[in-house]
């Protein structure tokens, strides 16, 4: 399958080096990402579809050991990677950690994991955030100035409210946009063009967002990947962070005329369906701050 992705993101280190993060794009718009222990070479998926070879290759191809599965929720293209290596007899070699909510739907979990644990990898101490709202469930993955979001928060956007409801993800994402500015968001997918199409349609009186769609497209032409972002960025120009914004408020108000938006949730909760109506998708390219 093409990915939309043709030069992944290059590695980059956290924890003082002791940690390194890598990318290897997966079907049309997944991103898998390892963790890798410099020490030891010892390298933790975050996820994936179906894509074992994938992995092994770029593992093999680094002198990396793939040694465990961090699975942040149960969606088909984020365990996918468990079915593949239990097809292959390696998943029993792995140690796999999941959310203790759903340890039944994580195949291989050797480790069920809740809000507020610690969890180890090499001698770092991360740290796991229940982030539900997507689906129940839904874990994320803190290491220093690194969060693995999965499907909460995307790269100007958030996920779909499959099993909501809508005050689960708004308190989701509050507590992720309250880690340090620096802190970089790998989310698990390349949807960051379609998602700024929306945040344009609700603030576009936002420089930081117009600056932002600049540096995307850039970056998006050449097939490069504009994940991770930075939390700091994300507050600036996600609108689904930025519910306190006047120019959100009035956009969904405008769209949805008979709710009550008096409290942020409400807020957040119209501009994620005003979002699913996608009607930004009709606009064209020109609305869009490209030239300035
Ligand atoms: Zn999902």
């Amino acid at each position: 399958m093409d990915h939309v992705v043709r030069t992944p993101t290059p590695p980059f280190a956290t924890a003082s080096g002791r940690l390194e993060v890598h990318q290897v794009p997966a079907w049309r718009d997944n991103l898998i990402w390892l963790l890798v222990d410099t020490a030891t070479k010892e390298a933790a998926a975050i996820d994936g579809p179906p894509a074992a070879d994938e992995v092994l290759a770029y593992c093999e191809a680094r002198g990396l050991k793939l040694t465990a599965i961090f699975n942040t929720h149960t969606h088909h293209d984020h365990i996918g990677i468990n079915q593949a290596f239990e097809q292959k007899g390696m998943l029993k070699d792995l140690r796999v950690v999941g959310a203790k909510k759903r340890a039944d739907d994580v195949p291989g979990i050797t480790e069920p994991v809740d809000d507020g644990d610690t969890l180890r990898f090499g001698d770092v101490n991360g740290k796991v955030m229940l982030t539900e709202g997507h689906i129940d469930g839904h874990v994320s993955y803190v290491f220093e100035d690194v969060v693995f979001c999965g499907d909460t928060l995307f790269a100007a956007g958030c996920g779909y409210l499959f099993d909501g409801p809508p005050a689960k993800m708004h308190e989701s994402l509050k507590r992720l946009a309250a880690l340090p500015p620096e802190t970089r968001v790998c989310c698990a997918h390349e949807y960051t063009e379609d998602n700024l199409r929306f945040a344009w349609s609700v603030e576009p009186d936002n420089d930081a967002l117009a600056e932002r769609i600049r540096k995307v497209w850039a970056l998006r032409a050449e097939g490069k990947c504009s994940v991770p972002s930075t939390i700091g960025e994300e507050r600036a120009s996600n609108p689904f962070l930025r519910f306190a914004q006047t120019t959100v408020q009035k956009a969904v108000a405008d769209a949805f005329p008979d709710d009550d938006l008096s409290a942020p949730v409400d807020v957040f909760a119209a501009t994620r369906r005003l979002k699913d109506r996608k009607d930004y998708r009709e606009r064209p390219d020109h609305v869009l701050p490209l030239n300035e």
